[in-house]
């Protein structure tokens, strides 16, 4: 397949195009570098299956040549407002990529007849009243919190990629992603990932917002990457979960990295956030991901951060020289 990937230049975008090239298809890349670098994808230079188009996908989008699948990833995507890559500081650029982008990208698959393939979130789910969440929830969503110009502009990209799906037949698929990590993060993205790792690589102390007590549930980036391939293989029309069902509190995951990287400076708890900006539970349920796909996660979160301490360590130390 010829395979239009948005937000290729970010963390999942980058391991998508890796992944998709190492199955034999051509992969177009598009991103405009708003929270995305072109360090995620220097390794693509100069292969032949690879074409990179610099381009804002809020605006009309033109591909040469035929497209067999095309696959939205292009939004920021850290909630952090301390981050100025965060989607409460990109407010505009964030609905605008689920929206405009969603619209744009259908658009082009429309126009070649190809497959799609919409990345949304668990955010879909807002602050769950339903543990775990199941595909059939509808969720419990603040349309005007910190969060909802990220969780409407999803819920609006579903929307619509639904629509075009009844109206105009497109042959689509929406996957809801949960809170994945590994290497290509930004360090400075402001997701609790990078900020716990560097900051034990620092030995300071890691910072609990609250007291610790909301839960994630963390996949480790290869086995997301996986289950979206299988996906986009697939035939299933209706939103899937994807994402590892293996849950911690926050406080517990931040004493697993503590000791992982051996830092004796412990936790330091700074102000929770408004209600409704922080869910307290998330937890997908793969139920429909396992039947329909035979996937499910195998790298186990202990796992995925080992794999994962290398990268961060190598963008300290280059931060610094
Ligand atoms: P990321 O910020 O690393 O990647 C997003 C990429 O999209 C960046 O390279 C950015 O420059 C690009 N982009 C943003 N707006 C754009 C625009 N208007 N035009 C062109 N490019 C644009 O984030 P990520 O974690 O890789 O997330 C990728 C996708 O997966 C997003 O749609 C996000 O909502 C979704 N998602 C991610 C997670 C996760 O845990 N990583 C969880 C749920 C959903
Ligand atoms: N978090 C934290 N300290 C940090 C960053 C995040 O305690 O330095 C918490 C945050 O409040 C949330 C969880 O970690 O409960 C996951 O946050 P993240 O920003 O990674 O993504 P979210 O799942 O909230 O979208």
């Amino acid at each position: 397949m010829r395979v239009l990937i948005t937000g290729a230049a970010g963390f999942l975008g980058s391991h998508l195009c890796d992944r998709l090239l190492s199955e034999g298809h051509q992969v177009i890349g598009m991103d405009n570098f708003i929270t995305g670098s072109p360090d995620n994808l220097a390794h693509l230079a100069g292969d032949p299956n690879f074409l990179f188009i610099r381009h804002d996908v809020a605006n009309f989008i033109f591909v040469p040549g035929q497209v067999d699948a095309v696959m939205h990833f292009a939004s920021p995507a850290s909630p952090n407002p301390a981050s100025p890559f965060g989607y409460p500081n990109l407010p505009i650029q964030t609905m605008k990529a689920g929206a405009l982008g969603t619209h744009n990208t259908l658009g082009v698959a429309r126009a070649h007849g190809a497959r799609y393939l919409l990345a949304s979130t668990s955010e879909i789910y807002g602050d769950p009243e339903e543990h775990p969440q199941k595909e059939t929830y509808w969720g419990h969503a603040d349309p005007i919190g910190s969060r909802s110009v990220y969780d409407e502009a999803k819920r609006f990209a579903e929307a619509l990629t639904m629509a075009y799906h009844r109206y105009h037949g497109l042959n689509t698929r929406i996957v809801r992603i949960f809170n994945t990590f590994g290497p290509r993060m930004r360090l400075d993205d402001g997701r609790v990932v990078p900020n716990f790792i560097q900051q034990a690589l620092r030995q300071e102390p890691l910072t609990i917002y609250g007291d610790g007590s909301q839960t994630r549930s963390f996949c480790y980036v290869n086995d997301l990457i996986e289950g979206i391939y299988q996906l986009l293989l697939s035939d299933e029309h209706m939103p899937t979960n994807v994402g590892n069902p293996c849950e911690t509190s926050i406080l517990e995951f931040a004493q697993t990295i503590n000791t992982m990287v051996g830092n004796p400076a412990g936790i330091v708890h700074k102000p929770a956030l408004r209600l409704g900006d922080d869910p307290q539970r998330r937890r997908p349920d793969i139920t429909r991901a396992k039947e329909i796909l035979k996937w499910e996660p195998k790298i186990s979160l202990e796992e995925g951060i080992r794999l994962t301490i290398p990268y961060f360590q190598q963008k300290l130390e280059l931060a610094k020289s």
